[in-house]
């Protein structure tokens, strides 16, 4: 499977979950990976063992996404590495979910600052050499909760609204260096981040998903694999759901 061969690509929040099924995806596909990770250390090294057992090469970097001047470091210290950055991922997401009337400041804030701040980080400090890619892509993984709202995620919905704006205006800023800037919208997906969910509200939104499961994460990481191949040449500031028809 060679549909990434030769492109090096950026994935934050790398060491699990959708990141982790991304990384491991691309690099099946030929693709060079710099895995982004910030308290997971073991795992980060965990999806960067696997990815070599693809013939690429793959290195893992610490680093809080929602930090400007670190994420600028660290994307220096990617290129050097590579030479070069043909993708990115935004995928590095936390969630601190409670009703916005009793939500802190620190709790709209923290999930802003990583959700939406971390991918502007990474799209700002990685752009200069992603435009030089003959084919550059950028790829933000936003959520249904930013298209529909979601009671009890007043700072995680916002967040993922925002990543659609960022989406769009990146799709136009960068089209005349042929990057195209695309979200991907999962609904609810097996991972560390939904095993949290307590098993009433579980069976609740199984029941509501049409094809009455949860998504799993290879589900996420195969439109991701396709918006960064030459495939998706002609698709940009597009939002696409994952999500196996909740909100179609
Ligand atoms: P997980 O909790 O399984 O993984 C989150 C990843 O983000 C980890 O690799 C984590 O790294 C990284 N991360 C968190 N904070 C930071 C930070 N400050 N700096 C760098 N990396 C960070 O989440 P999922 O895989 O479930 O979610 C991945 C993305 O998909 C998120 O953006 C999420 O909002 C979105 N999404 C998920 C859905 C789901 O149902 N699971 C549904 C819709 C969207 P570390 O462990 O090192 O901290």
């Amino acid at each position: 499977m060679t549909m990434l061969k030769g492109k090096t690509a950026v994935i934050t929040g790398g060491s699990r979950g959708i990141g982790c099924a991304v990384a491991l995806m691309m690099a099946e596909n030929g693709a060079d990976i710099a895995v982004i990770f910030s308290g997971s250390e073991a795992a980060a090294n965990e999806t960067v063992a696997s990815a070599d057992k693809f013939g690429v090469k793959a290195r893992a970097y610490q680093c809080d996404v929602s930090d400007f001047a670190q994420s600028k470091i660290v994307c220096e210290n990617i290129f050097k590495e590579f030479g070069k950055i043909d993708i990115l991922v935004n995928n590095a997401g936390i969630t601190k979910d409670g009703l916005m009337l009793a939500m802190s400041e620190n709790d709209f804030d923290s999930v802003i600052d990583v959700n939406l701040k971390g991918a502007f980080n990474f799209a700002r400090h990685l752009s200069r050499y992603i435009m030089k890619s003959p084919a550059g892509r950028i790829i933000n993984i936003s959520s249904v909760s930013g298209i529909a709202g979601n009671a009890g995620q007043a700072n995680y919905s916002a967040s993922k609204a925002g990543l659609i704006g960022l989406t769009k205006t990146i799709a136009k800023e960068l089209a005349s260096r042929n990057v195209t800037c695309n979200a991907i919208a999962p609904g609810f997906i097996e991972t560390d981040m939904t095993a949290t969910l307590p098993e009433t509200v579980l069976e609740k939104v199984q029941t509501a998903i049409p094809l009455k499961r949860m998504g799993r994460t290879e589900e996420v990481a195969a439109l991701a694999l396709f918006l960064a191949s030459d495939a998706a040449s002609y698709i940009t500031g597009e939002v696409i759901k994952v999500d196996g028809g909740m909100y179609a």
